[in-house]
């Protein structure tokens, strides 16, 4: 969680944040970057598509033996997502806690999905469950050029005048 070169805590860490179909539906795209951008985090990455199955099968490659697989690509493949890379310190596990748990039931309230939803298999939003989950899907999702670095113009005033 370090940077190598700076020692510093590392604030590049990136994760895969996904608006699913019944997120889309329900109209809660901007109630869901705003938690994020609010919690501090910076969007590096951003698109809208209909996933095709054989992304999704890759995405969901570690379920595929599951008895809800095939209902949930069904589900992914209902209507268009929202994906996202979201960049910050320690944005995994952060995402994580503010999705809550899997099964909506089990969510607290103020999570996302304990706030939005109440079936899991309508959970509304997916969100990378390690460092190693996030690099993996960030890159079947995002071609690196999509990927944008950029500073906050909060944090310079070199420009001004
Ligand atoms: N899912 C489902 N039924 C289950 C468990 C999972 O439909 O009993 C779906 C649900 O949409 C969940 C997704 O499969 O978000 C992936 O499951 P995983 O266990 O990876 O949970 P997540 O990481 O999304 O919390």
């Amino acid at each position: 969680l370090r940077s190598k070169s700076t020692g510093l805590p590392d604030v590049k860490e990136r994760t895969l944040i996904a608006v699913k179909p019944d997120g889309v539906q329900r109209r809660f795209i901007g109630q869901i970057i705003q938690r994020f951008e609010q919690r501090g985090f910076k969007l590096v990455g951003l698109k809208m598509l209909q996933a095709s199955e054989d992304l999704l099968s890759q995405h969901y490659s570690e379920l595929r033996t599951k008895p809800f697989y095939p209902r949930l690509l069904k589900y992914m493949s209902s209507g268009p997502v929202v994906v996202m890379v979201w960049e910050g310190h320690k944005v995994v596990q952060t995402s994580r806690t503010m999705v809550g748990h899997t099964n909506p039931a089990e969510a607290l309230a103020g999570t996302i999905r304990g706030d939005f939803s109440f079936h899991v298999s309508r959970n509304v939003i997916h969100a990378s469950d390690s460092e190693e989950g996030a690099q993996r899907e960030i890159q079947l999702w995002f071609k690196g050029r999509e990927l944008l670095n950029w500073d906050c113009c909060d944090q310079s005033l070199t420009l001004a005048v």
